[in-house]
């Protein structure tokens, strides 16, 4: 890989911030679309999603793009909120108290985040599709305050911390975007753009 510029396709800043802090070991930065990016994400799946994204991006800065798509499947609401985790209610404090108040009932608590990156040329075609996933259970009481998201519900595999316990570095270690994103800038790293 030799210089390639890539925007990456999201107006959230901590993603963004998230992706780079894990790219520096690449030596790969990514760079912040165009402001006026603002796709309609009306994919049925998160591979769908992460494909409108991306090839928005790449459409508006004529680079390649690397888009994300993600969200929280909960076992016992049959894969709930999935795509529509950022949009499940008004806020993320409202969100929250919906998914807690759903899966009161259910004693299967058992949770994944996942997220799927696709990367485009500036042409918009697909060069590469990865999905990566953090598995772990939803817990009662909010605890931590980092990260962002469902994070402070969230407790991953192996841990007795919500994901919002963790710092930025410990969960970008283990999370959904850094197990989707390594693989993508181990892609990266032996291509030949
Ligand atoms: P996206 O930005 O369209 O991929 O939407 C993802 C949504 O899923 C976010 O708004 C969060 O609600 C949730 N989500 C995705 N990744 C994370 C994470 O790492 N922690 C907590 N929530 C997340």
């Amino acid at each position: 890989m030799k210089n390639l510029e890539i925007v990456f396709a999201t107006n959230n800043s901590h993603k963004l911030e998230e992706v780079n802090q894990i790219s520096k070991e690449y030596n790969i930065t990514f760079l912040p679309v165009p402001e006026s990016f603002d796709p309609v994400e009306d994919g049925e799946t998160f591979e769908e999603n992460s494909y409108i994204k991306a090839s928005e991006a790449a459409k508006l800065s004529g680079k390649f793009a690397l888009a994300d798509d993600s969200g929280l499947c909960v076992e016992a609401l049959n894969g709930a909120p999935g795509i529509h985790s950022a949009r499940y209610a008004e806020t993320q404090d409202l969100r929250i108290q919906k998914l807690l108040k759903e899966l009161l009932p259910h004693e299967n608590k058992s949770a994944k985040f996942v997220c799927c990156m696709t990367l485009v040329s500036p042409e918009g075609v697909i060069l590469k599709q990865i999905v990566g996933e953090c598995k772990g259970a939803i817990i009662e009481t909010r605890k931590g305050s980092n990260g962002f998201g469902y994070d402070p519900v969230f407790i991953p595999s192996g841990y007795n911390v919500t994901l919002a316990e963790l710092s930025d570095v410990q969960k970008n270690k283990i999370s959904h975007r850094g197990n989707a994103l390594r693989k993508m800038l181990e892609y990266l790293s032996n291509s030949n753009f």
